[in-house]
């Protein structure tokens, strides 16, 4: 009950705030960068908790940008970058890791609106099945907690068993709830230790990532560009300098070689930079790069550590919580 009533809360603080003279000023001086992952066909599968932060089913998504464009001028991220103020609030769309189904379930949507956007690639996800461990391991655990499937990785996890909870077999809220929160726990072991353990896993039907064939044509479409995002999606200030370097030059140099015109804005995964991190983009030539720290884009912002804000499966079925987290974003 008090949750839904701060809920409400939010969501008519926001829907004020956008509708205020001084919020119209506030985000007319402003521009704001939206951070996305996924497009589902599946509005109640996107919406389970252990997928809605990085998940949007596509109704939702169409929602989404019906409301943008009555509310903002969707912009291309370069043009939002290079004159961020506008008679209207700015706003421009960007896709995180480069996932099939930004091809195969946003972009029809996309062009239906014409709505611009950027996607930011993970290179050597880009054309192989090399998987997400998030994924892999989050809805093995979801599809067969128990069963023979998944033996293998459960066998694995034994150092960090799954709760009891996650081995019942049924699709509750609250069974995703406790899937969320174990795949954070996760988050402690190493990377190559997840991605082991996603290896470990069965072969998804179809690729995480989209092909190059696919970037291709989704930049030919004239409503996509791309940009790097990693090429292993390493946390790069975990990185030594020469493994930093080579990743970066390794993303730096698919995008180059595939498109026609790649986004000279670096996209850090998991937002993670230090100094190091940007002195060396900044080597490669981008001028801008962004990051997941939430706020919004102003005159103050630093060009190699840009703001965004992140969105949801729940804020895009109710975009007025997405007001509210713009009302967040100006005060932060
Ligand atoms: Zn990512």
């Amino acid at each position: 009950m008090i949750m839904m009533i701060k809920s409400l809360y939010k969501a008519l603080a926001g829907t004020l705030y956008l509708h205020s003279s001084a919020g119209q000023r506030q985000l007319r001086q402003s521009a704001t960068i939206l951070m996305l992952h996924r497009v589902l066909p599946d509005e109640q599968a996107a919406g389970m908790p252990h997928r809605q932060a990085l998940c949007i089913g596509q109704q939702s998504f169409d929602h989404l940008l019906y409301w943008l464009r009555r509310h903002f001028d969707c912009l291309p991220l370069e043009t939002l970058l290079d004159e961020p103020t506008g008679k209207r609030p700015r706003i421009a769309l960007t896709f995180d890791d480069g996932w099939r189904d930004n091809a195969l379930y946003a972009l029809p949507l996309l062009q239906q609106h014409g709505v611009p956007a950027s996607i930011f690639l993970s290179t050597d996800f880009i054309g192989t099945h090399q998987r997400f461990w998030w994924e892999s391991i989050g809805e093995t655990l979801w599809a067969y907690p128990q069963s023979d499937i998944s033996q293998p990785l459960r066998q694995q996890l034994a150092q960090l068993p799954p709760p009891d909870r996650l081995l019942y077999a049924d699709q509750s809220h609250a069974r995703s709830l406790c899937l969320a929160s174990y795949l954070q726990q996760l988050k402690r072991l190493t990377p190559e230790q997840l991605q082991s353990l996603a290896d470990l896993c069965p072969e998804p039907t179809q690729p995480h990532a989209m092909d190059w064939q696919q970037v291709v044509q989704l930049e030919q479409s004239g409503l996509i560009r791309f940009g790097p995002h990693g090429a292993s999606h390493a946390i790069l200030p975990r990185l030594a300098q020469q493994q930093l370097e080579e990743d970066l030059q390794r993303s730096h140099r698919a995008l180059h070689h595939y498109c026609v015109a790649p986004l000279p804005v670096y996209c850090y995964p998991n937002g993670d930079h230090n100094a190091s991190v940007r002195d060396a983009v900044a080597r490669l030539g981008y001028r801008h790069a962004l990051s997941t720290a939430p706020g919004l884009i102003s005159k103050d912002s630093q060009p190699l550590a840009l703001p965004r804000i992140d969105l949801s499966h729940n804020a895009a079925r109710t975009p007025s919580m997405l007001a509210w987290r713009l009302y967040r974003g100006a005060r932060a």
